[in-house]
């Protein structure tokens, strides 16, 4: 039976952290603040959004949130993001994504400042993360490190692979995992016997977006399990890319879908967000 990582834990110790740190600015006068930018009606965005805005809540940052309608413009959502970049009390800027369609995600991503960009996906940051030199950690790969880290695994010389190579989860994962010396391998549709190459993984993190596709046979014994998908089962119950049932005994450790990786998405934001309040007040 493997040891189930739990990310509520792990991000109630994260935000505990966080919390203290912001009420000790606070005693110098420095307040945090995270801007949420949501446009249009999207029902996963909203829900996202409301959690934000209760983390910001629980680790006493002030949170300013900027519903726009669906049919919100380019030049307006511009102009938002122009005001909130010269605005003093927003330490970060999040608009979530996905944009309606009529909306270019890269566009309004590039226009963030770099220094207030907490999701890390502006090119700047991007490329920081890619030389090493960061100070912003892209969330969800920054919730995996931080889960791999409370298995007490050291990842040096590991094997590491990733299945997934978006811009959000699977690269920037494998950048983590490299800059922490593990042998990192990334899988993609395209990577052949799939299940031979992740049988190598002493780390296995899946962010592929196929409910339950990892089974036991590609999973080595002992191995560290990490889940990121969040999809829907032929139940509509939400779950993994791991069936975590057929896993479960096999892995050394392994993430739950709910409650492994999702909620320590936020607590890297509100982290995000932290640093970039003492960056700005040269606090560190
Ligand atoms: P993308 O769809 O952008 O990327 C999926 C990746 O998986 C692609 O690189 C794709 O390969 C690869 N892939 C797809 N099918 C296969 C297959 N059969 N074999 C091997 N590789 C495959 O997804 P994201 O990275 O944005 O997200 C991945 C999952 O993580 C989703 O379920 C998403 O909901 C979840 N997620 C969870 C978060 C959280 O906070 N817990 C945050 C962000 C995402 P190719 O490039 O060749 O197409």
């Amino acid at each position: 039976m493997s040891k189930i990582i739990d990310g509520k834990a792990v991000s109630a110790q994260v935000k505990e952290r966080i919390k203290a740190e912001t009420a000790a600015l606070k005693e110098q006068g420095i307040e945090v603040g995270l801007a949420v930018v949501i446009v249009g009606e999207d029902p996963a965005s909203k829900v996202y959004v409301r959690n934000k805005k209760r983390a910001c809540e629980e680790v006493g940052f002030n949170s300013y949130e900027y519903a726009l309608p669906e049919d919100t413009t380019e030049e307006q959502l511009l102009e938002l993001v122009q005001k909130l970049n010269a605005d003093d009390k927003v330490n970060g800027i999040l608009v979530q994504l996905p944009l309606p369609k009529h909306l270019d995600d890269k566009v309004i991503i590039n226009n963030i400042l770099p220094e207030k960009d907490v999701d890390a996906f502006h090119p700047v940051n991007v490329g920081k993360i890619m030389i090493g030199d960061y100070s912003f950690l892209p969330c969800t790969p920054a919730g995996v490190m931080e889960l791999i880290a409370s298995t007490g695994t050291e990842i040096a010389g590991k094997e590491c692979v990733v299945i997934g190579r978006s811009n959000i989860v699977g690269k920037p994962q494998a950048m983590l995992l490299l800059h922490r010396s593990g042998t990192v391998t990334i899988c993609h549709s395209k990577t052949e016997n799939l299940k031979e190459v992740c049988r190598r993984a002493d780390i296995l993190v899946a962010a592929v977006g196929r409910a339950k596709m990892i089974t036991k046979d590609y999973i080595k014994e002992g191995a560290v399990v990490i889940d990121v998908g969040m999809n829907r089962d032929e139940n509509g119950k939400l779950c993994g890319d791991v069936d975590f049932e057929d896993c479960k005994d096999k892995a050394g450790y392994i993430t739950p879908v709910p409650g492994g990786v999702g909620p320590m998405t936020i607590a890297m934001l509100m982290q995000n967000t932290l640093t970039a309040a003492k960056v700005k007040n040269k606090k560190m």
